[in-house]
């Protein structure tokens, strides 16, 4: 069982469908991914799209931790919380005029560029603004992370960032952007990335890339090699704090960095995903041929992850948690579209309405996403701090 007995009680209490974050867990990660990444000199910008509670993001603050932004949104909710400009990074296949004017009059630290025709818009707009905007080349390496095809960004068939093949042509256009100060290269290949030798060969490909950019006079002084770390979602319990130690290691041990350079990280996911929890009650049971589904209080309308990437949550009937799992369900919300599920044949004690269901390591990509579909309303958010 994931949570202490006192836990439960506390959680037993509280109306659900809820959200329910441990801010003691967030500090312990935070302060894990902070010391390993001190090993390799790293910078960690913290990607706000997992997770933008404003209460995590002060927590968050005090650590003097930066933040990797996707839109002029993300950018206003960092600032709102103490997270200074310079050391907010905006990435983004999409950025509107409205969010580089806002992003460059903020003077955040960068802006990753993610294709030949945003360098231009970018450049156009510094201009305008009177000003020089610090970018990165936001450089997709074709490098495979073996995570699931909906979170693989880095091949050349994702619409993320400038193609390596055409570096020659951006190298061309650069000495016409006077508004534009190039300050070094972006990469992010996915999200849930367990397989070490994924982020090894992001480094070869990168060490290939900036020696080819020097050998055409490019000094680079930041190397952003994006976010992506996976975290155990199922054994979070014996797993709770994400791989830190090993994932740095790659960076200090690949990448051929030079004396002048600063590494930044964009981590999101490892932070996050195991302080969360989403916690929901059966309203029925019911059975059809040999499966029972137990429908609860929450669906993909809170948490999308199922239905979206058919991502796999560990889930507890923290109700029933002395008892022995020896039935098999299918746990399901109450919205109309037949994805609609947490978890199907999942092992758990006898079920029985009202008891409260916990869907385990949800702090990452899962509150952020949640919808009024249905018109089932949000769900509720707590505190380890405040209950
Ligand atoms: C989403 C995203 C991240 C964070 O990814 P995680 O897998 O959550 O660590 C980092 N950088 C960029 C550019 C992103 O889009």
């Amino acid at each position: 069982m994931f949570f202490s007995h006192a836990i439960i009680e506390k959680l037993k209490k509280l109306p659900t469908p809820y959200y329910y974050y441990d801010t003691d867990i967030f500090e312990l990660t935070l302060q894990r991914a902070i010391k390993a990444s001190e090993k390799v000199g790293g910078k960690i910008h913290y990607a706000l799209k997992a997770n933008c509670q404003d209460k995590l993001l002060q927590i968050l603050s005090t650590y003097h931790i930066g933040s990797d932004c996707v839109s002029s949104g993300e950018i206003k909710k960092a600032l709102q919380n103490n997270i200074l400009p310079e050391n907010i990074v905006f990435a983004g296949v999409g950025k509107t005029d409205e969010e580089i004017t806002y992003a460059i009059s903020q003077k955040i630290f960068c802006l990753n560029i993610e294709s030949i025709q945003e360098m231009e818009v970018v450049n156009e707009i510094a201009g305008k603004l009177n000003t020089v905007a610090d970018v990165a080349l936001r450089i997709n390496p074709n490098v495979d992370a073996y995570t699931h095809k909906f979170i693989t960004t880095g091949l050349t068939e994702n619409k993320f960032g400038i193609n390596a093949s055409d570096l020659t042509i951006v190298l061309e256009k650069l000495p016409q952007m006077a508004h534009l100060k190039l300050i070094g290269l972006h990469f992010h290949i996915g999200s849930q990335i367990m397989d070490m030798s994924s982020f090894k060969n992001l480094c070869l490909k990168v060490n290939e890339i900036q020696r080819w950019m020097e050998e055409r006079g490019i000094v680079l002084k930041h190397l952003n090699m994006g976010g992506g770390l996976g975290v155990d979602y199922v054994h979070p319990d014996k797993n709770l704090f994400p791989d830190f130690e090993s994932y740095f290691a790659v960076f200090e041990k690949f990448l051929e960095r030079r004396p002048y350079q600063l590494l930044h990280f964009e981590l999101g996911r490892s932070l996050v995903a195991q302080c969360g929890v989403l916690v929901t009650k059966v309203l029925f049971h019911k059975t059809s041929g040999s499966k029972h589904f137990l429908i609860v209080d929450s669906g993909m309308n809170h948490l999308l992850r199922p239905a979206l990437y058919e991502a796999y949550h560990k889930i507890e009937n923290i109700s029933k948690y002395l008892e022995t799992p020896d039935e098999l369900y299918d746990v399901c919300g109450p919205i109309c579209e037949t994805t609609d599920y947490f978890g199907k044949n999942v092992l758990l004690p006898h079920t029985e309405r009202g008891d409260f269901i916990a869907i385990l390591s949800a702090g990452a990509y899962g509150e952020v996403m949640a919808s009024n579909y249905n018109l089932r309303g949000f769900p509720n958010i707590y505190f380890s701090n405040e209950i």
